[in-house]
């Protein structure tokens, strides 16, 4: 067995994610209004993770009157119930492919594709939490963005063969 589920694997569901969301919410007694529920599924239904100001163009395709603090609110709002992460390097948001558990997010970020996988490595977790300790700096957050190219676009890249 392995001592770790390797959550990379699954691929992202927008249905399931966004079950996911309600009844997390639910739980907790937070609330997932409709807009908030929205943004989440744009997030979702990109390939890519999305800028504030590209969930603001689908919401005003929608024919929504939004404004760029509405919609920084709900991305606030599924940061802090943890449905989704911010990747700071490309000031982008994607997805949480395991919410639910408190934990910092270790993505994996094609330059060339911009495609994001999320490994949910908790070794890799205790590992810079113990290093912190050792130097008694404090963690409040923890983000390891690693830049690099996905296999789709290493294969393109790849000399034809046969
Ligand atoms: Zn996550
Ligand atoms: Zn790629």
């Amino acid at each position: 067995m392995p001592p770790f589920p390797d959550f990379s694997s699954q691929p992202p569901d927008p249905k399931g994610a966004l079950i996911q969301a309600e009844n997390q919410c639910r739980q907790r007694g937070s609330r997932l209004t409709e807009l908030r529920r929205r943004v989440l599924e744009i997030i979702w239904n990109s390939p890519t993770p999305l800028g504030a100001y590209a969930i603001l163009d689908v919401l005003r395709a929608d024919g929504r009157p939004g404004a760029p603090p509405t919609v920084y609110r709900a991305l606030d709002f599924l940061l802090g119930e943890g449905l989704i992460h911010r990747l700071a390097s490309l000031n982008v948001f994607t997805g949480c492919r395991q919410p639910g558990h408190e934990h910092g997010g270790q993505f994996l970020i094609c330059r060339d594709c911009g495609q994001v996988d999320e490994l949910g490595n908790q070794v890799v977790d205790d590992l810079l939490r113990a290093e912190a300790e050792t130097r008694n700096f404090e963690m409040l957050a923890q983000m390891v963005e690693i830049l690099g190219r996905c296999p789709d676009c290493r294969r393109g890249a790849l000399p034809h063969v046969g």
